[in-house]
């Protein structure tokens, strides 16, 4: 058996690997992630084992052996590598890539990192005082200060340039306790923030009871897993700080997952209120050197609170034993580059090395979580109650087949209308949800049918009004050309513009109701550099009416004001082409209705659909996610889906049409080959993908489903090995494979 081990963990040389062999009384100790002593030239170093293999690439006479196992403990590097090996093994992708996504590489290149100074003194007779004591003896720290107390935080630069207060003194406040530096890595503050209250919670019975519960596994010092299954406001969130404070007591540390569009600054605020500096936080602006200092302070003991996306969950704190993640239902805890990991799964690994407790919070838990917990692999937990009164919105669907015959032709059903005006009234706020962005879905000649396809890609192109000169765009890969009139095929100038986009939506709003003043929130409008902060901070200080938007309006953000959502087209997203439409379309529409009347007033839902009676939005309308789940499970267990079985889809791309299925077709009498001794596996395919020509790549999909997961790993690795090293890599080097295992995005 021979090992490959990587000598240098200062992350630049991490693919570098050497090859050692194991000497038999090693043997069944050896695994990825082990620090083993080694000799390398003449020196004697320690590097540590990637993965082991039967056979070497080099002569076996020139490999020397490993000398031993380090005695030292398991190290947090060690954790990671096996992480790094079980990412790899589990879902697919080269060793190197595992290691690239768990172990962020260093750089060097020096970054500026912009930081806000906050006042950290709350008490009103203790900042007097203070501020006596300055303006007699520290001038500079009275101007600061003082500044901080009449305009709230301040950003760095203003207080050292504008102020001219020296950093020393700056730095010297920080010490006493004063003011606190947030780095500016940390969301910037959206609302002004006046709220600067002290953490005074107290758990109500029903948060107090799951607190109590879950505290008690983590007790066992053994691996569990819970879910907390409990309507938006229902308190979820400060039953996760109860829980971090009892692990930062033990001298542990704690992981907070959430997704990046709920990651507000109000969020971070929360925790940083309880947990003050020993927060951290990783978002995608981070370059990656941001990014790598942010996990050496981790791994120094500087925090021990990690709050981000998917990839926080990497940091590598040396004792950590909890690991939250929040609206677990969100799609983007799949990774869709390779490696293609569910964040779930790689979370349940890193806590059953470390005997620890995940955590995962939903108002509507996705069907594989709640499967679980039916499987009594993860606790259930449930919170029904509002932790601050407020009412629940009253639903309605209407039927827009209906409004079409009673002669409606436009996009607002009868009694959205109604309620529109009344709202604009009140002076109270609206939203309205679109499940597409663009103008219009898509345009064709009325003459001869012609539509505008990507040259790039399958798909047709987008209309997208703007006032540069309205342009066809693709969504798929940036391609834009300019607006015509004239139909390109045939001269006919009856171009018609099909669907509608939120821009449509916009336009017919300005149209109807001329006073009420409305943003739009989508792709477009958010691709600034401050993002979704541009619109959302606006429509929080109520600038702003109406709120259109795409599902990025429903995510995580409370607009007290805000009493009327509207579904202006419920049926979008039920026609995606994957096993999932019915789960995303009620998880949508569910935290839609959950934006409704957060306040003390009664809100009201309309949902407008062309398929009233289709059980995901007949249950979603009544928050029944009981009834949505006994069906959407039933109809998995009849079809093979997952949760029910494993999947695998082999996604095989090439710039070459024929290569392309050639090696499909190659692929696929291999598998039924090897699939000669694990019967147990459907191969479906190889078929061409639902965008067969993407950025000018041709895809071609396999699917194979099992039982278990085990038996699709195997010949995972059986195919890998092929691709590696077998006659495949001779005939099809241009032809790419890429591995997802239950897949959230139909391909
Ligand atoms: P969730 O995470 O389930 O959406 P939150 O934890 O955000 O719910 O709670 C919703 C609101 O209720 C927040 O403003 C929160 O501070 C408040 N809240 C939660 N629990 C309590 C409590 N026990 N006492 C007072 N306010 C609470
Ligand atoms: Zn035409
Ligand atoms: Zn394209």
């Amino acid at each position: 058996m021979y090992a490959d081990i990587i000598v240098d963990i200062s992350r630049e040389k991490l693919d570098k690997t050497f090859e050692y062999n194991i000497p038999k009384e090693l043997e069944k100790n050896i695994h990825p992630g082990v620090r083993v002593d080694i000799t390398f030239g003449a020196r004697k170093l320690t590097g540590y084992v990637i993965s082991i293999k039967d056979n070497p690439s080099i002569e076996a006479s020139k490999i020397k052996d490993i000398l031993g196992i380090c005695p030292a403990s398991v190290s947090t590097d060690s954790e990671m590598i096996e992480l790094a090996y079980f990412i790899h093994e589990e879902f697919g992708g080269s060793i190197n890539a595992a290691l690239k996504t768990v172990i962020p590489v260093s750089k060097s290149v020096k970054h500026v990192e912009r930081k806000t100074i906050v006042l950290n003194i709350k008490n009103d007779e203790a900042l007097d005082e203070l501020l006596l004591k300055y303006k007699k003896r520290a001038k500079a720290k009275f101007r600061l200060l003082e500044a901080l107390v009449t305009d709230g935080d301040l950003s760095y630069e203003e207080v050292t340039k504008k102020l001219c207060v020296a950093s020393a003194t700056i730095k010297a406040m920080e010490t006493e306790g004063v003011i606190s530096l947030v780095s500016d890595t940390v969301y910037r503050n959206p609302i002004k923030d006046t709220d600067r209250g002290e953490y005074n919670i107290t758990l109500n019975d029903a948060q107090n009871k799951v607190y109590e519960d879950i505290l008690g596994h983590m007790k066992k010092n053994e691996y569990s897993q819970h879910l907390i299954y409990g309507i938006t406001g229902s308190g979820k969130t400060e039953v996760y700080i109860k829980l971090i404070d009892e692990v930062i007591k033990e001298g542990k540390q704690a992981i907070v997952l959430i997704p990046e569009i709920a990651l507000t600054f109000q969020t971070v605020m929360r925790f940083r209120r309880k947990f003050k500096d020993r927060v951290s936080i990783i978002n995608s602006r981070l370059s990656a050197g941001e990014r790598y200092d942010q996990f050496e302070r981790a791994k120094k003991g500087d925090i021990d609170i990690m709050i981000g996306p998917r990839s926080a969950l990497f940091t590598p704190f040396k004792n950590l034993s909890l690991i939250i993640i929040d609206e677990e239902h969100e799609n983007s805890y799949k990774s869709e580059t390779v490696p293609k990991y569910s964040t779930k799964e790689v979370a349940a690994f890193r806590m059953k090395q470390r005997n620890g407790t995940l955590v995962l919070g939903s108002a509507t838990p996705s069907v594989d979580s709640f499967y679980n917990c039916v499987q009594n692999k993860c606790y259930l937990h449930k919170l029904f109650k509002r932790a601050k009164e407020s009412v629940l919105p009253k639903v309605s669907v209407v039927d827009m087949r209906k409004e079409l015959e009673n002669g409606n032709k436009s996009m607002f059903s009868d009694e959205l209308d109604r309620l529109i005006k009344d709202r604009l009234e009140k002076h109270e706020q609206i939203m309205l949800f679109l499940n597409r962005r663009g103008y219009a879905g898509f345009i064709s000649c009325r003459k001869c049918g012609h539509v505008p396809k990507c040259p790039h890609c399958d798909v047709s192109l987008s209309f997208h009004k703007s006032p540069n000169g309205n342009t066809l765009n693709c969504h798929y890969c940036g391609y834009s050309i300019p607006e015509y009139r004239l139909c390109p095929e045939c001269g006919s100038k009856y171009i018609g513009i099909f669907g509608t986009g939120t821009q449509k939506v916009e336009e017919e709003l300005h149209k109807r109701y001329p006073s009420a003043r409305v943003l739009r929130m989508d792709a477009d409008t958010t691709s600034g550099k401050n993002g979704h902060e541009e619109v959302l901070v606006p429509f929080a200080n109520h600038e702003a009416d109406i709120l259109v938007g795409t599902q990025m309006i429903v995510k995580g953000h409370d607009f007290p004001l805000v009493t009327l959502v509207g579904v202006i087209a419920a049926d979008t997203s039920l026609y995606a082409s994957d096993y999932r439409a019915a789960e995303r379309t009620f998880e949508l529409l569910t935290q839609a209705a959950g934006r409704a009347g957060r306040g003390e007033v009664l809100g009201d839902v309309v949902i407008q659909t062309y398929t009233p009676d289709n059980y995901s939005i007949e249950s979603a309308a009544r928050q029944d996610y009981d009834s949505f789940y006994n069906t959407e499970i039933n109809y998995r267990n009849l079809m093979h889906y997952p949760p029910v079985v494993h999947m695998v889809v082999l996604l095989i791309t090439s710039t070459d049409e024929k290569k392309v299925a050639d090696a499909a077709d190659y692929i696929k009498e291999k598998t039924y080959a090897l699939n000669s001794y694990t019967k147990d596996i459907k191969i479906i395919g190889p078929a061409n993908a639902s965008i067969f020509k993407l950025n000018d790549m041709y895809r071609k999909v396999i699917y194979m489903k099992a039982q278990d997961k085990e038996d699709l790993v195997k010949i995972k690795n059986e195919l890998e090995t092929e691709f590696l090293s077998g006659r495949f890599c001779e005939i099809y080097k241009s032809v790419n494979v890429s591995f997802d295992f239950d897949p959230y995005n139909g391909v």
